[in-house]
């Protein structure tokens, strides 16, 4: 592969920037053993970014572009591309609800007709999405040549890079490449990231990059070397140092794929127990189900999970879990006392090693005088030993049933390893 770097920009021609994206792409292809063979600055100019182009290919088969992917009319990179290319647009669904979702939730209430122009897409090329601003980064191939569009940010250029792009040209490398993902519970993304900054910051092998999904946190450590076993070697030095910073919030470490937005929190619970021979029971208020589903996605649970009730209703709590109406009337069916009850029941009906009781407010409303919505108890029992957690959760009503359901298993999954 031989890759010609081009950044695009008048900024960058009048001195009025400095050009470290340039720098930074040279360092990492150097990395991954890429050869970078010419550099270029080239101004918002459709005339001479085209001819940039053309004289880019006749040398080189890749050429990386930074710069002028943003909505305005002076943003012409994604045009010139697709028209070197002889590609037409089509609109892509997906990157249009990410700018939206993006636009709203910087408080942007007018959304204007050109931000829609960065969902469009050059026929056929590759969507590489953009965790950090609006822009995707777009991949054209033909005939054994490739450009890749970057934004300008160097922000979201780096993030684009280490997320999407390094994987994608790693195939072209001759090294050997590993990576890990390590799955974080309890511990928010920007906290996580000031813990190991440092080492995200001054690192190139193994590299670090973070991913948020819905109450975790993925992190993906990628070694490259020429032998598989460095790789491995790489990984696990720099796992240790991880461990030591913020082990007690990693749940998991494993090789699956980064795509995989669901989380692996119940495969890991359902997987300790099975193991272990432990039997578990589980009463489900708010949850209505959820805990016993995730735990049944999971093959081979049929021998621990001895059952799983769903009481919405208090007289299903009183019949079915013997909690006691006193209880229900003095402090509501979201209470510790409520809580504890219900998990008492469920444990004891058939006598399981653990138990879950989930009770709490998932909005919109709240049903309870004064208690607010995300309000929610989760009782554990474990080997006859009782705890009922009091959690508020934010989100809407899925989102609070979701994070609850985590949470509870979390909660065993803390109790079994302690108890191994
Ligand atoms: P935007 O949506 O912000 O317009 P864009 O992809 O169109 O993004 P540009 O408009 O070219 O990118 O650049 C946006 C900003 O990013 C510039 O003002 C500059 O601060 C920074 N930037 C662009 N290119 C570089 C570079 N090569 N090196 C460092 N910073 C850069
Ligand atoms: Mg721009």
């Amino acid at each position: 592969m031989k890759v010609e770097l081009v950044s695009v920009g008048t900024e960058l021609l009048l001195g009025d920037i400095v050009n470290t994206n340039t720098a930074y792409l040279s360092k990492e292809l150097a990395a991954l053993g890429i050869g970078v063979y010419r550099q270029t600055t080239v101004g918002d100019n459709r005339e001479r970014l085209l001819k940039t182009l053309e004289s880019a290919f006749l040398e080189n088969d890749t050429v990386i572009i930074t710069g002028g992917l943003g909505p305005t009319d002076d943003d012409i990179t994604k045009e010139c591309a697709a028209e070197f290319f002889g590609r037409d647009f089509y609109f892509h669904e997906y990157s249009w609800v990410k700018i939206l979702e993006r636009l709203t939730r910087a408080g942007r209430t007018i959304i204007t007709e050109n931000n829609k122009k960065q969902a469009l897409i050059p026929d056929g090329a590759i969507v590489l999405e953009n965790f950090c601003g609006t822009a995707p980064g777009i991949i054209i191939e033909e005939n054994n040549k490739r450009i890749i569009l970057l934004p300008g940010p160097p922000r979201e250029m780096r993030d684009m890079f280490e997320k999407s792009v390094k994987p994608y040209l790693e195939k072209f490398s001759n090294k050997k490449f590993i990576s890990k993902y390590v799955r974080f519970y309890g511990i928010g993304e920007s906290l996580l990231e000031t813990k190991i900054k440092d080492i995200m910051d001054s690192q190139t092998n193994p590299t670090l990059a973070l991913y948020a999904k819905t109450g975790e946190v993925l992190l993906r450590i990628t070694a490259s070397s020429d032998e598989e076993s460095e790789c491995e070697k790489l990984i696990l030095e720099q796992l240790d140092v991880i461990e030591s910073r913020v082990g007690e919030y990693i749940y998991l470490v494993g090789d699956e794929n980064v795509s995989s937005t669901q989380t692996e929190m119940n495969s890991i619970v359902s997987n300790l127990l099975v193991e272990n021979n432990f039997t578990i029971s589980i009463a489900e208020s708010l949850t209505g189900g959820k805990i016993t589903s995730m735990l049944v996605e999971k093959s081979g649970i049929s021998n621990s999970l001895l059952e799983g009730i769903v009481c919405y209703s208090n007289e299903s709590k009183v019949r079915t879990l013997g909690v006691k109406e006193e209880s229900l009337e003095k402090y509501g069916a979201v209470s510790e006392k409520v809580a504890e009850e219900m998990l008492l029941g469920v444990a004891n009906r058939l006598g399981s090693d653990f138990a879950i009781a989930t009770t709490g407010i998932a909005g919109p409303n709240s049903d309870e005088s004064g208690k607010p919505v995300g309000l929610v108890y989760i009782g554990i029992y474990a080997f006859g030993e009782v705890s009922v957690k009091k959690c508020i959760f934010t989100g809407d009503r899925e989102l609070i049933r979701y994070r609850t359901s985590i949470e509870a298993l979390n909660e065993v999954r803390k109790i079994i390893l302690k108890n191994l």
